[in-house]
């Protein structure tokens, strides 16, 4: 498959505007002196907003994934329990890392396409799960669920547990504030709801975070990953050199003209633009015959998965907006595959514009293949 010019409606990387782009271009800043300090502390500040945080916040080179390790790996020791939220993919993949420390993995787990309910959490940790965290997707982006997060942090404190939260897909794009709801350590990216390009995984630490890896030192999860690390840096060095290492300054310059376009917009505003393409795409589809993967109940106004309909080859369907309408939709994720696929219509890719070309792509396929498809006017 070739991308080429196609519109970008995948749940990140997503598409940028040109000024966020031409950012990349500038002259390279170092990642320290008085120069940079002014950009690297507005991009937080901004950020400080989005999260709805007056917590530490850290922007760590790399994906989203690298923080989520840093998140498990400060907060716990080898052989220490976490009850991680699995109802998909990226669930999944937490439970993976946190093995990968040597961590003991509690689950509570709900079917694909559901979401885990507070409740479950609340049984899981009074059991008797002596768990050291509670970690979970917010936006389940292989299912398009929005998990109840601020039930189950409300659980979780109930407890006197920490909870990580895996916003990569979500922060920026619904509301999910950080200290009212209660999170320890939350983390997302540039490159799916921030809308500039991806490189920096920002995290933010709450007090009671700091307090339970100061209670548990030498963890031996490593120095670059450790939050720890980053706080020394960020407190000695921090009118200098904030970070422990070189940073990817243009991307950090790239989210900074995203982040004063999201600032200036107004969160609110954005989050309802986000529900409106929702409910486009979804009326949309459903006039085509077609079924949301997702309860509405439960589904994220920013992105959408969708059953396949009998006699109508999914992946054929990718293939044919890519090749022939130039818009990029994402497949069905390990048992998910040809069986759903996923739009997202967050940032660019929530405007009119994407909307309509992606819908209109839908249709004329069906309309080329139509022979091999039962009457679609008998749909729901
Ligand atoms: C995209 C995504 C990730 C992975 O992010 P990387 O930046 O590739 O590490 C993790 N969790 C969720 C929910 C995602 O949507």
């Amino acid at each position: 498959m070739t991308t080429g010019r196609a519109r970008l409606m995948i749940p990140g990387p997503v598409d940028v505007d040109g000024d966020v782009l031409a950012a990349m271009a500038e002259p390279v800043h170092p990642h320290y002196g008085g120069d940079w300090l002014a950009i690297y502390d507005e991009a937080v500040e901004h950020l400080k907003q989005v999260f709805g945080t007056r917590n530490d916040l850290y922007l760590m080179a790399g994906p989203g994934s690298a923080a989520l390790n840093a998140a498990l790996g400060s907060l716990l020791r080898t052989g220490d329990k976490v009850l991680v939220v699995q109802n998909g993919f990226f669930g999944d993949r937490l439970a993976s890392m946190a093995r990968a420390f040597g961590l003991e993995v509690r689950q509570v787990t709900a079917p694909l396409g559901q979401p885990v309910e507070p409740s479950a959490v609340r049984r899981a940790l009074s059991a008797g799960a002596d768990v050291q965290a509670v970690a979970v997707v917010h936006l389940e982006t292989s299912t398009a669920v929005l998990n109840p997060v601020q039930g189950i942090a409300a659980a979780a404190r109930d407890f006197e547990v920490p909870v990580i939260v895996d916003a990569v897909s979500s922060m920026g794009g619904v509301p999910l504030p950080v200290d009212e709801w209660g999170i320890d350590i939350c983390v997302t990216v540039p490159n799916k709801c921030l809308a500039s390009p991806a490189g920096v995984a920002p995290v933010s630490i709450s007090q009671r975070a700091w307090d339970q890896m100061r209670r548990k030192p030498d963890r031996g999860h490593g120095w670059y990953l450790n939050l720890e690390t980053w706080k020394e840096f960020a407190t000695k060095w921090g009118s200098w050199h904030p970070t422990p290492t070189t940073l990817p300054t243009n991307v950090i310059c790239a989210l900074l003209v995203s982040l004063r376009r999201i600032m200036e917009e107004g969160l609110e505003i954005r989050y309802q633009h986000h529900l409106h393409a929702a409910q486009s795409v979804r009326t949309g589809l459903r006039r085509m015959g077609f079924e949301m993967f997702t309860p509405d109940a439960y589904a994220s106004p920013l992105l959408t998965a969708v059953r396949g309909i009998p006699g109508l080859d999914v992946e054929d369907l990718r293939r044919y907006l890519l090749e022939e309408r130039q818009v990029m939709v994402s497949g069905g994720l390990s048992e998910l595959r040809g069986k759903v696929f996923r739009v997202a219509h967050i940032g660019k890719a929530a405007s009119q514009e994407y909307v309509d070309q992606f819908l209109a792509g839908v249709e004329a396929y069906l309309k080329l293949r139509g022979r091999d498809l039962p009457s679609i006017s008998d749909g729901g």
